[in-house]
């Protein structure tokens, strides 16, 4: 992928409407330059999407703008090919299902935070996923979750980070937003909005299922084993297998009046510890949503996300080049990110979708108003 940042390279041309570095506004081109530029443009562009196949199913610029789009994730990671037909089926059929959701949602008419927030709520309530009910669990047995939600409107952004007791957090996320003068609440605080808020509050136990409770045994044997080869580790994590270690949730919506939301969800990694709290609560890392441009949902390695300010990055190449969702996307996840950081999922005021991953699957599906309704693990 790099020939989209070398496309970026020559905005100093008229062609783009843009001007790289101190070079000087209406500054006039050369007609052949732009001729060079505009083939090579052409050429490296088709290079650029025939050499990543993660990104096929992209739904490129639209005009006119489509309908309603909406793309949904559940986390990225090294997703086995070899795993049960059974697992494989359980992620199709619930992806499928949240898929629906927020399609039918959206089509009827309502609202792109609607949307979002009834598929999020699904998806928590479903064990396969890191989020709410199934969440992985800290280094002490417990879970701790994180959650966001930003309206593509007016920027107005919730948030909720190392919760113990809320069950569906995105809704939680969305009462901050809408009735808090703050963007975000931790800990006890945000249980104690939530008792404020009329949201529901479970026992921590309703999050802990077998599955994640042998996920953390081994993540701990792990941690033990992996101390003796990986001293230099920069994040000190060790997840138990790639195929466990990201399972957020998260959905990009544009909805009939052209509005854009976009929402994550997570139990955060296994056997974190100290309060660790990862990118998905943070607004312009994991979630990020205005209407100029696009709404992103982000998932991976927390840490690198929250220092690459990936939402936001993406949204501001689109604003200040004229890059497309895809574009940009691309240029964040595959240069800016290292491989094996994760992905994100993103829908532009266009209606285009971008899903681009550095890791070698991530669960996604995407649907939108011309009838494309597709549901993804690897290619
Ligand atoms: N981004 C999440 C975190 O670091 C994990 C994930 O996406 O699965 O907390």
């Amino acid at each position: 992928m790099t020939g989209i940042p070398f496309i970026l390279r020559f905005r100093e041309f008229s062609f783009f409407g843009y001007l790289d570095g101190n070079a000087k506004r209406n500054q006039p081109t050369v007609p052949m330059r732009q001729l060079f530029v505009l083939i090579l443009i052409i050429v490296l562009s088709t290079a650029a999407i025939s050499c990543n196949d993660s990104e096929i199913q992209d739904v490129q610029n639209q005009f006119p703008p489509l309908e309603y789009a909406i793309a949904i994730h559940g986390g990225a990671g090294v997703m086995s090919r070899d795993m049960p037909a059974e697992t494989r089926e359980a992620y199709i059929r619930s992806l499928t299902e949240a898929l629906t959701i927020g399609r039918d949602l959206l089509a009827e008419g309502a609202s792109s935070l609607d949307a979002i927030e009834s598929v999020i709520r699904f998806m928590e309530d479903d064990p396969l996923f890191n989020a709410g009910h199934g969440a992985v669990l800290t280094n002490t047995g417990t879970a701790e979750l994180d959650a966001s939600v930003m309206d593509g409107r007016d920027l107005s952004a919730g948030a909720i980070a190392g919760v113990k007791t809320v069950k569906n957090p995105i809704s939680l996320a969305r009462h901050v937003m809408e009735n808090s003068r703050h963007v975000l609440f931790a800990g006890e605080g945000a249980e104690h909005y939530a008792d404020q808020a009329g949201v529901e509050r479970v026992e921590n136990s309703y999050f802990i299922t077998d599955n994640r409770r042998r996920q953390l045994e081994r993540a701990i044997e792990r941690d033990e084993v992996s101390l003796d080869h990986s001293g230099g580790s920069a994040t000190g994590y060790f997840p138990e297998s790639a195929n466990d270690r990201f399972g957020t949730v998260g959905v990009v919506a544009l909805d009939r009046d052209g509005n854009l939301a976009a929402g994550t969800s997570t139990g955060g990694m296994t056997n974190k510890r100290f309060g660790r709290v990862g990118d998905s609560p943070i607004i312009g890392a994991g979630t990020y949503a205005d209407n100029r441009t696009c709404a992103i949902s982000s998932t991976g390695t927390g840490e690198e996300f929250i220092r690459n300010a990936v939402a936001y990055q993406i949204s501001a190449i689109m604003e200040f080049t004229g890059a497309s969702l895809h574009e940009a996307a691309s240029i964040v996840v595959h240069e800016k990110l290292k491989e094996g950081d994760g992905g994100i999922i993103g829908v532009g005021s266009d209606g285009s979708i971008a899903m681009v991953f550095n890791t070698p699957g991530m669960y996604r599906g995407a649907a939108n108003s011309e009838g494309l309704f597709d549901v993804k693990i690897w290619d």
